[in-house]
């Protein structure tokens, strides 16, 4: 469920709330989101893997809230850290190109 928005390193660019399928935040005036239908969360990660600074935390918690504060996800590398597994961002081999999962156009007889 998503939990935090980082104020500090949100640049107002108004993805999360773009891609979110749930509509769950509102952009306000000065641009940031705010978390405003967070029981609609569908713990996705959509949002923080298309954040381009790593200001938002989706806790893998689907149906529990979790108290978090920005210190302690700095402190421990999780803002930013679902965006960093999946390999998006600039300099980094997204998991589609190396993943080896045997597609049924890969194993299907030659003849
Ligand atoms: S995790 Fe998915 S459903 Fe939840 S706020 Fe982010 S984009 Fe929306
Ligand atoms: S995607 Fe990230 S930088 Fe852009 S508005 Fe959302 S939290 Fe802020």
């Amino acid at each position: 469920m998503i939990e935090l928005v980082s104020e500090q390193r949100c640049i107002a660019c108004g993805l999360c709330v773009k891609v979110c399928p749930t509509n769950v935040f509102d952009q306000i005036a000065s641009g940031l989101p705010v978390i405003a239908r967070q029981e609609d969360c569908q713990t996705c990660f959509i949002c923080e893997a298309y954040c381009p600074v790593d200001a938002l935390y989706v806790s893998p918690f689907a149906d529990m809230e979790q108290d978090v504060t920005e210190q302690e996800l700095e402190a421990v590398g999780l803002l930013g850290s679902w965006r960093k597994t999946i390999g998006w961002g600039k300099g980094r081999t997204t998991l589609a190109k190396i993943d080896e999962t045997p597609f049924i156009d890969r194993i299907l007889p030659s003849s």
